[in-house]
């Protein structure tokens, strides 16, 4: 409940928006799906809810949009998990990686009609969204921008008689930058505003898997795993692989995407199920009451295999069948 709520603002333009945002006397917070936000205890949560004096309402800056250039996926900030879970272009890119972490993400489909991308990742691991995993391996890039207002009194440096003294002139000023996902949770401030974000196309022989765990089929993942693989000319170009699930930031798997890069795609499941065994040796996964670490262990474990095994021969069978290059 956000008790202390003294303003809602209805912005129309993304400009009026951070200004609004970039105020310091008054606290001041972007509001999107509001899925998250207004169920917020007054305590002892990320967000202390009754902080929060002002909220901006997103929904009219036109943020809701998937679309494609040569290099680039855009997905706005505003786009909701239902709008990205249906989005044929998230459909047909790696296998619907995107899509289909999007619809787990909460089975609840009104939830999924409201959440929206930004919110997401503004929320981070509190989300419980398998979407966060699925971003991490796609090398996905945050668009965040922020706003300021300077006023500035140049009335001092008046000669004497002169009638146009000006005083309290106003600079606006915005700023923009984008952020590696995995960087953004440390990295964004709190008054940036998440534009859109954007990932790299993954290319058509690049082929994606998506796997969960979770204590009955519509709960929350206990862990999931990501994989995205481009095979070409029957060797490894790329691959990108993480964990995540259940108040856990996405880990990637880094020891195995480089050992398995330049490799040729044919050296047999005993040799990457011994290299994922190794690898996961150094992986620390959380305890909570609804597992054990030892028991993620396990499971991750096989989820990395299944989904690496998935990715591989999807890329193969895609680099034989297409005839096309990623
Ligand atoms: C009972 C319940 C259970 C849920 N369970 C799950 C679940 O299991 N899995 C799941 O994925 N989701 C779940 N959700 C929804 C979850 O809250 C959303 O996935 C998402 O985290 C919030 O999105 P939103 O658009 O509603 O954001 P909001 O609630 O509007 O905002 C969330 C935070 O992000 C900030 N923010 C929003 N947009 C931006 C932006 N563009 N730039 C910067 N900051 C921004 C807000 O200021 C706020 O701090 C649940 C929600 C409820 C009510």
């Amino acid at each position: 409940m956000l008790l202390n709520l003294l303003e809602y603002h209805w912005a129309e333009d993304i400009d009026d928006a951070l200004l609004l945002l970039s105020r310091t006397d008054i606290k001041t917070v972007p509001l999107a799906g509001g899925t998250y936000l207004l169920g917020q205890a007054d305590v002892g949560t990320q967000f202390i809810a009754s902080d929060i004096e002002a909220v901006v309402d997103l929904r009219d800056l036109q943020l809701s949009y998937i679309k494609e250039d040569a290099q680039m996926i855009h997905i706005g900030a505003m786009t909701t998990l239902q709008n990205m879970a249906d989005a044929p272009l998230l459909k047909n890119s790696a296998d619907g990686v995107l899509a289909r972490a999007a619809q787990a993400s909460s089975f609840s489909r009104l939830l999924r009609n409201s959440a929206t991308l930004g919110g997401t990742i503004g929320v981070g691991v509190a989300s419980q969204a398998d979407l966060l995993t699925a971003l991490s391996v796609m090398d996905a890039e945050v668009v965040l921008r922020s706003g300021s207002q300077t006023s500035v009194n140049l009335g001092g440096g008046q000669r004497a008689g002169q009638s146009f003294a000006p005083t309290g002139i106003v600079y606006k000023g915005k700023h923009e930058r984008r952020l590696a996902f995995h960087s953004f949770a440390l990295e964004h401030r709190p008054n940036e505003l998440i534009i859109e974000v954007r990932i790299p196309r993954p290319g058509t022989t690049a082929s994606g898997a998506f796997e969960r765990v979770g204590r009955t089929p519509t709960d929350v993942a206990l862990l999931n795993a990501v994989a995205l693989v481009a095979v070409q000319d029957e060797v490894y170009q790329r691959v990108r692989l993480a964990l995540g699930g259940v108040n856990m930031e996405p880990v990637r798997l880094y020891a195995i995407e480089q050992q398995l890069e330049g490799k040729p795609a044919d050296v047999g499941a005993q040799f990457i199920a011994s290299l994922v065994q190794a690898s996961m040796a150094d992986v620390r996964l959380p305890s909570d009451f609804r597992a054990s670490s030892g028991y993620r262990h396990v499971c991750g474990i096989n989820l990395v295999n299944r989904v690496l095994e998935e990715a591989t021969n999807g890329s193969r069978w895609r680099g034989k069948f297409s005839g096309k290059r990623a």
